[in-house]
């Protein structure tokens, strides 16, 4: 993921649009209260589907595929228009951020990619094995499995991203891998506000129920999906899920309760496992 944190100031209001994920350049500033993601059909079948289903108020609207510069994108609401300053935090959910089929692939026809090898040692320079030092290179599972050990999502079933307070955008959260960091950083975001906290806490537990009664939700494998947090001064506060790039249809009649240990071939994410443990770092929190 190329972290990039562009305050793209959109053009009457004096709002201001923040991107917390993802590469740069895979989104567009859309007209009154929307933005474009770059196009894929994936994601779009996803919105689709999310439309009819009990988890649909917890989704930005979707308004459809868009052409813009010969390029198309997909239409989404803009969950930051309504608030004036926005704080802002997008946690990455599920022990696993790769599909199961990546992971067969580069099984089969591995390729090896030098600017994952780079980006890893950056972080650590002892990081890669005496092979891949000597091939200069890694596969994609494997800088995303290095990546899931050195942050919380194996240990705690989701990461932090990327925050932005106040002016700036923090996103160097790689290595934030303990509870009590995690618990942390949370603490810093809110700013030991009990009763946004308080908003928080009852904003996921709407959500854990509504992914309890989400047709969608057993029905699919949501890799890379995050939860996005926001609120501002006047303590209103709001939680919604976004990126659905990898989230997958399972083969019909397969269901996943996402909870169960993740073990290749049975295509669980630990979705509701991490979101306990976000509630319980939230609730830690209200409690001291
Ligand atoms: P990656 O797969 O690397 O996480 P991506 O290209 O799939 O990235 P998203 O994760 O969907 O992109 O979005 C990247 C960032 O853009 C989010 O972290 C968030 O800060 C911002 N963002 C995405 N969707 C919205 C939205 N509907 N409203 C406001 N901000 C959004
Ligand atoms: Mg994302
Ligand atoms: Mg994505």
């Amino acid at each position: 993921t190329i972290v990039s944190c562009p305050l793209v100031t959109s053009q009457r209001r004096r709002l201001s649009w923040v991107q917390l994920a993802g590469h740069k350049g895979s989104f567009k500033a859309g007209d009154e209260g929307s933005i474009l993601k770059k196009f894929s059909e994936n994601e779009k079948l996803c919105f689709e589907r999310l439309k009819e289903d009990a988890l649909h108020s917890f989704v930005p609207s979707y308004y459809g595929v868009v052409e813009r510069d010969g390029e198309l994108f997909l239409k989404i609401k803009d969950l930051l228009a309504k608030f004036d300053l926005p704080n802002v935090m997008d946690c990455k959910m599920g022990v696993r951020t790769y599909l199961e089929e990546e992971l067969v692939r580069a099984r089969v026809k591995p390729k090896l990619r030098e600017d994952l090898y780079n980006k890893m040692l950056e972080v650590d320079r002892e990081a890669p094995t005496a092979e891949e030092k000597k091939q200069k290179a890694v596969t994609k599972p494997r800088y995303m499995q290095w990546r899931e050990s050195l942050s919380s999502t194996n240990t705690l079933g989701f990461r932090i991203e990327g925050i932005k307070r106040g002016e700036t955008c923090k996103t160097d959260f790689k290595k934030t891998r303990s509870k009590e960091d995690v618990i942390q950083v949370f603490k810093d975001f809110v700013e030991g506000n009990k009763n946004i906290t308080n908003s928080y806490i009852t904003r996921l537990e709407d959500i854990k129920q509504a992914l309890k009664a989400s047709e969608f939700f057993k029905k699919h494998e949501v890799i890379g999906s995050s939860l996005l947090f926001i609120h501002n001064h006047t303590e209103r506060a709001e939680v919604w899920l976004i990126d659905f790039g990898k989230t997958t249809p399972l083969p019909d009649g397969q269901n996943l309760d996402h909870y169960r240990p993740w073990e290749e071939g049975n295509r669980e994410d630990g979705y509701l496992w991490g979101l306990d443990n976000l509630l319980q770092t939230l609730s830690s929190l209200a409690r001291e």
